[in-house]
């Protein structure tokens, strides 16, 4: 389930259905989070994915 980063609504589609927020072009600037078992970062980390190897 998406939330709209704006209103925090749940969503299904692209764009919020209460604000009309579009999720999708949101998700081109939005932070990843990698996931290493117990561990995970947010956003582009490289320092730290090194010592997970
Ligand atoms: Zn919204």
């Amino acid at each position: 389930m998406t939330k709209c980063p704006r209103c925090g609504e749940p969503m299904t589609g692209g764009i919020c259905n209460n604000c009309g927020f579009p999720v999708t072009r949101f998700k081109k600037i939005a932070m990843p989070v990698i996931r290493n078992g117990k561990q995970a970062t947010v956003g582009y980390q490289p320092e730290v994915w090194k010592k997970w190897e």
